[in-house]
This record gives structure tokens, C-alpha cells and sequence, in this order.
């Protein structure tokens, strides 16, 4: 599947960290994008039982609501300790209020718990392209690391201050956003994506 040049893409997400993000990401290559929220799309139920079917219904309902080409992110964090955990549900760890500071208390609490040590992780990204017609193609990528507690850091969005990616010292929530995009799980899958769709 080809993107028409100048062609405006709908981003399926409600999440304003990932649709700035994505953004960024497509700046270079003169693709215009429009958020599901300033369009008023209704969020579907995330019922997959993996990041790329969710990525795939997300990305469906969005290009056959809107007759135009949609791209949806399911992405989270896989903890190797929790057995992949918070893994597809890392959104819905952080409640009805979207807290993250929730969220990675809970992962901090189940670590305390369970008396656990290995805090290997990583980010996951299935990215979802979808044409008018319901044709969909999958693209994936990881970023490896470990989480360090407490949180650290104000950049990023959801669980990035408690994730080092491995080499690094700091948390995705204190490096400057423009390293972020060179290594993180969103900007692999993307590469892949824009290989394969972008002239
Ligand atoms: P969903 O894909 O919209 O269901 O939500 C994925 C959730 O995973 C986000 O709300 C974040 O909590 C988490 N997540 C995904 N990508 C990132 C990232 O780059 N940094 C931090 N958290 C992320």
C-alpha cells in the first residue's frame, strides 16, 4: 500500500501524547494529519487480545468513518516480571482518570509485593495503516530497557518516567523528545511504516 502524495491522514487516536508524536514523526514527510478527536470520532472498544488487532480496529473504524486513510497505535509497556504486563490493558492500568502516577505506583506495589527483582521492560508499537476501502497493513517495533523507581522526568507521555531504555541513563521522561524519537519503539514501527508506504 502506497500513501497518495498530499493525501491528509487520520490519526485514530484520542491519546494527545501519541497524535503529537506521530506528528512529529511525520513532519519530514509533508503528510498532513488530523486527530479522531478534532474530527469527533467515537473510540472503538479496544477488544484484541494483541497490540496489532487492536491497532487494526482502531485503524479500521477510523478510514471507514472518515473515507480517508487512518493510522492507529497500539503500543505498551511489557514487563518481563509481571509476564507482559501491563502490556495491551497499560492504558486501562491507569483508570477512568488516565492517571499514569497510578499506574506505575501499581507496578511499583506489585514489585514491593511479590518481592520481584528483575525489572527487565519494554515499549511495544504495532502501527495500523488503513485505506478507505478497509485494507489494512501492520507495522511493529520494541525498544528494550528496565524501569527505575521513583518516576523521573516531565517529557513524554504515560510510563515514560520510570522507562531507561538499555544504554541510557536516563528515563524516557528526561531525555529531550527529539532522542526519544531517534530509538523509541513508536519511531521503529514508523521507520517500517514509512518505508513501505511513504515515495
Ligand atoms: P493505547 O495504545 O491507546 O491503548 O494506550 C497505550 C498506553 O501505553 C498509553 O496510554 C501509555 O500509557 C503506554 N505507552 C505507549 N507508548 C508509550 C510511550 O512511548 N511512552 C510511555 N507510555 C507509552
Amino acid at each position: 500500500m502506497k500513501l497518495p502524495k498530499g493525501c491528509t491522514l487520520v490519526v485514530a487516536s484520542h491519546n494527545k501524547g501519541k497524535v503529537r508524536e506521530i506528528i512529529d514523526l511525520l513532519a519530514p514527510f509533508g503528510i498532513a494529519v488530523k486527530g479522531a478527536g478534532e474530527l469527533g470520532l467515537a473510540e472503538p472498544e479496544e477488544t484484541g487480545t494483541t497490540f496489532a488487532e487492536n491497532a487494526i480496529l482502531k485503524a479500521r473504524a477510523a478510514a471507514l468513518a472518515t473515507k480517508a486513510y487512518a493510522l492507529a497505535d497500539d503500543s505498551g509497556l511489557s514487563v518481563a516480571a509481571l509476564g507482559g504486563s501491563p502490556g495491551i490493558y497499560s492504558a486501562r492500568w491507569a483508570g477512568e482518570g488516565r492517571d499514569f502516577s497510578v499506574a506505575m505506583d501499581k507496578i511499583k506495589r506489585l514489585f514491593d509485593e511479590l518481592k520481584l527483582s528483575n525489572y527487565a521492560a519494554k515499549f511495544v508499537c504495532s502501527l495500523a495503516l488503513c485505506d478507505p476501502q478497509g485494507n489494512v497493513n501492520v507495522y511493529e517495533g520494541d525498544v528494550h530497557g528496565h524501569l527505575e523507581f521513583p518516576p523521573r522526568g516531565k517529557n513524554g507521555f504515560g510510563y515514560d518516567p520510570i522507562f531507561v531504555a538499555n544504554g541510557m541513563k536516563q528515563t524516557f521522561g528526561e531525555i529531550d523528545p527529539t532522542e526519544k524519537h531517534a530509538i523509541s519503539h513508536r519511531a521503529k514501527a514508523f521507520e517500517k511504516f514509512a518505508k513501505a508506504v511513504l515515495a
